[in-house]
């Protein structure tokens, strides 16, 4: 069985008022009042479970806590219930029962799959994207009906409209009775006798169209976005399916992405580590002026606070971690040589030594970057 938050769409967390809206929400889609396809039926039904025990204080704790809803006196009573509401449903939209009755041409249907590619830039801030979606959608010559306009389905002279055969077979135990699915109208008790001639008869075309969609800041590779009902419409005017957006964030040549973090390495002169200076580094969003400190080594990180990508949950952006790297000359000119060994003669710097090994942040940095 469903997690009744996941069916709500909610937090674990979520407060009543939500669990409230929530269900309002879903209650107002999946009403058989307004949609009447069997799945709509079925997840309502599911929708409401969810919803009576998550919104009772004492039936939500027990579930939270592992229970299964029958302990108190509401939990019980409402079990109850809810097998007569099934029952009763049933009854007047014809879920589930195979044989009785004739079934109905109207489906859901189904999800669709998109997949979205970003830039490192866009996922800042999040993005605007109008997508082309190539889907079924409802026809619009006949709305759904599947019938060429003026016409209607007509009963079936087979089955008499209720979809079904009967018929008498021998066994041991004598004459029986039993029910299959008309092959005439194939258990829908109608014919289509003059379907229409733009979806021939299905109810819906495929068609591409532009779906407006704001992706929010701090997405990341594999992350679905869900849209309800903008998938595929589903066949004789049945309720469109989900849509699904599965996002792809581009690499990127120079910033690489460690959660809300931005990670960059800057190439810093010699010269400028030693003496120190103000470099201006072009971030995804902009100019930052950064100051590299007298006697900057290589390897250190210059943390930019809150110039990372916006969290995706929650609120504020993550760090900007710039790296550096000491450059050092490979090719000096005759004077130079001679001014860098007048300085080393002066400086008397310890010769080269082993010292502890570092396991630095900025190691773990650079692994990522091969990573
Ligand atoms: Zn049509
Ligand atoms: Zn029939």
């Amino acid at each position: 069985m469903a997690d009744h938050y996941e069916v709500l769409g909610v937090a674990r967390d979520a407060s009543t008022d939500e669990i409230k809206k929530a269900y309002r929400k879903l209650a107002r889609q999946l009403h058989p009042d307004v949609n009447p396809g069997a799945d709509a039926s079925e997840r309502f039904k599911s929708v409401t479970h969810a919803y009576d025990v998550l919104s009772d204080a004492k039936q939500r704790d027990n579930y939270d806590r592992g229970g299964n809803g029958r302990s108190g006196g509401g939990g019980a009573g409402f079990d109850g219930n809810f097998g007569n509401f099934g029952d009763i449903f049933e009854t007047f939209f014809g879920g589930g029962g195979s044989s009785r009755g004739p079934r109905s041409r109207r489906e859901r249907g189904q999800d669709a799959l998109i997949r979205v590619e970003l830039d490192l830039d866009e996922i800042i801030f999040g993005t605007h994207r109008d997508l082309e979606v190539d889907t079924a959608i409802v026809c619009t010559t006949c709305n759904g009906t599947c019938c060429q306009p003026g016409t209607a389905p007509v009963t079936c002279d087979i089955c008499h409209g209720t979809g079904n055969i009967q018929r008498a077979v021998r066994s041991l135990l004598g004459n029986v009775m039993t029910s299959s699915p008309c092959g005439s109208c194939r258990g829908y008790g109608t014919v289509i006798a003059t379907p229409c001639v733009t979806c021939q008869g299905q109810g819906r075309v495929r068609a591409r169209r532009s779906v407006p969609v704001d992706i929010p800041a701090g997405v990341d590779t594999g992350l679905r976005l869900q849209m309800p009902g903008s998938g595929e419409a589903g066949p004789a005017g049945g309720p469109n399916g989900d849509l699904y957006l599965e996002m792809k964030v581009r690499h990127h040549d120079v910033f690489s992405r460690d959660g809300d973090d931005l990670l960059c390495t800057l190439e810093v002169p010699m010269t400028d580590a030693i003496l120190g200076t103000t470099a201006t580094v072009k971030a995804l969003d902009g100019d930052i002026d950064v100051e590299i400190k007298v006697g900057t080594q290589s390897a250190e990180v210059i943390t930019v606070k809150e110039r990372g990508v916006t969290r995706l949950r929650g609120n504020g952006r993550g760090d900007l971690k710039i790296g550096v790297h000491v450059a050092t000359p490979t090719r000096l000119d005759h004077k130079e040589r001679e001014l860098i060994e007048a300085f080393a003669a002066r400086h008397k710097a310890p010769a080269p030594a082993l010292s502890a090994f570092q396991q630095g942040l900025f190691a773990k940095l650079r692994d990522r970057f091969r990573g």
